[in-house]
């Protein structure tokens, strides 16, 4: 008798715990295969500290083949369901396209960067979520020091050292945290640019940083950057972008050469696809994570509308805690139906979030008591090594290493602009040419 196959799509926090969950505690139950356009899991929060010049990239780079030896890894990029049939069409990393069966199917395909239809956006903006963009971000931060240094042209100068990060989510707050510490280090080995002003903004249409968090965190994340002179431009927006800077709803025109997107994210358009029921952009499933219907295809992560049982109508965040527990009980719930355990319902509540700042600081809520500065940096620390699932040593050793000697700066040029280009397909404003 052929085994069941059991086919995940995205190999991020919800497919890649659910794949381990299955081979690691029911190895028997069925055949495990996994889709994902890499062969590594990425560890999305530790991406800005990549760009910091704190972490080596390998280090947040979970390899599958070595992690989850029993499952089998398809290169490629999922492309069609065929509900009817049971099979997956995907295009392997060659573009060759391919087929599988499934019998259960888990979609955990995550999100994507979102835009907003602004104007140069697209031309001059730089998206955060994978490593090309982490890498290319810090190479263009210490070129831009670089290139300050070289010039002497004070209005150059100064362009090149003003440092745009839109979007004060967690992810624009730990970039723009990281950054400037690593451009401040920068500035001191280039005795010419000594006393030279350095200025990073944080613009968001909110009225405090990290907003959809806990507001004693905001307090904390705001202290730290007075302290450190980060300007947060809040209940601003950016209107425009261009080759010489960007224009704010306030009016101001900053000049700058840098502008980090990190506005957030909207789940992966395949969604959009296959077909099945959506809501808010994500694949509407029941608290079981099956979809209404067909009780053998499961969602969760980003990608899922899994409903959210602290708040009755809403789908629960795209946080890597739910992505994560979700893939978990899609794998419970899969061995559920082939008889072993039984089916649950999901059921967690945020335990709280942890958002590091660098130079011993953060805002962290664990079990939602607040804690910051070096004690909290610590506790950021020492969850995101226990929720790595390998090299927590590796980790430990690169950011103890660059804490003494200095955080990494040379650039090694490995990611063109064009490789790391925010994706034009999303709708542009009318009038606007690419
Ligand atoms: C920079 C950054 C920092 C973050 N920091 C935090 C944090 O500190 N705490 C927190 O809770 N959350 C954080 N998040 C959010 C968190 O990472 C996401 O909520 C989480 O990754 C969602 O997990 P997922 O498995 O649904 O999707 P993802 O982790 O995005 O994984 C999706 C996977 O599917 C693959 N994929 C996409 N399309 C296809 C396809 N067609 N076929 C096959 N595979 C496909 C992708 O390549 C990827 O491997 C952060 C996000 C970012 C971008």
């Amino acid at each position: 008798v052929a085994r069941q196959q059991v086919v995940i799509v995205g190999a991020g926090f919800a497919g890649y715990h659910c794949a381990r969950e299955l081979s690691r505690h029911h190895p028997g139950t069925a055949e495990v295969t996994l889709i994902n356009p890499t062969d590594y899991f990425l560890y999305l929060p530790l991406l800005p500290q990549v760009t910091g010049g704190l972490l080596n990239p390998q280090r947040v780079a979970v390899s599958l083949p070595a992690t989850l030896p029993r499952v089998r890894l398809v290169l490629g990029q999922a492309a069609g369901v065929d509900i009817d049939a049971g099979r997956i069409r995907y295009l392997d990393v060659d573009g060759r396209p391919g087929e599988v069966h499934y019998d259960r199917l888990v979609f955990a395909a995550g999100s994507v960067n979102r835009l907003l239809p602004i104007p140069g956006i697209t031309d001059f903006a730089h998206g955060y979520r994978s490593i090309a963009e982490a890498l290319y971000l810090h190479d263009h931060l210490v070129r831009q020091v670089e290139l300050a240094d070289a010039t002497d042209d004070a209005s150059q100068r100064a362009a090149r050292l003003t440092f745009v990060v839109v979007g004060a989510g967690y992810t624009g707050t730990e970039v723009a945290a990281h950054g400037q510490l690593l451009t401040r280090e920068l500035l001191r080995r280039h005795p010419r640019l000594q006393g030279t002003p350095c200025r990073w903004l944080l613009v968001d249409t909110a009225e405090r940083v990290i907003p959809g968090l806990d507001p004693r965190m905001s307090r904390a994340a705001d202290r730290v950057f007075r302290r450190r002179g980060l300007e947060m431009r809040l209940g601003t927006s950016v209107t425009e972008a261009t080759a010489d800077g960007v224009q704010l709803s306030d009016g101001e025109f900053v000049p700058t050469r840098t502008l980090a997107w990190c506005v957030g994210v909207r789940p992966d358009p395949l969604v959009d696809r296959i077909g099945l029921p959506i809501n808010q952009g994500r694949l509407v499933v029941d608290e079981y994570l099956t979809v209404p219907d067909h009780l053998d295809i499961y969602a969760c992560g980003d990608a899922a509308a899994v409903p959210d049982p602290g708040r009755p109508g809403q789908p629960t965040a795209m946080t890597a805690q739910h992505a994560q527990r979700q893939g978990q009980l899609a794998a419970r719930n899969i061995a559920a139906s082939y008889g072993i355990g039984h089916r649950r319902p999901y059921r967690h509540h945020d335990l709280g979030f942890a958002v590091d700042l660098g130079g011993g600081a953060a805002a962290v809520n664990p079990f939602h008591v607040p804690v910051s500065g070096p004690l909290g940096a610590a506790m950021t620390i020492g969850y995101h090594l226990l929720a790595l699932p390998s090299n927590p040593l590796s980790v430990t050793a690169d950011w103890t290493l660059d804490l003494l000697t200095g955080r990494q700066a040379a650039q090694l040029g490995l990611v063109t602009p064009d490789t790391v280009r925010l994706d034009s397909s999303q709708p542009k404003p009318s009038g606007h040419a690419a």
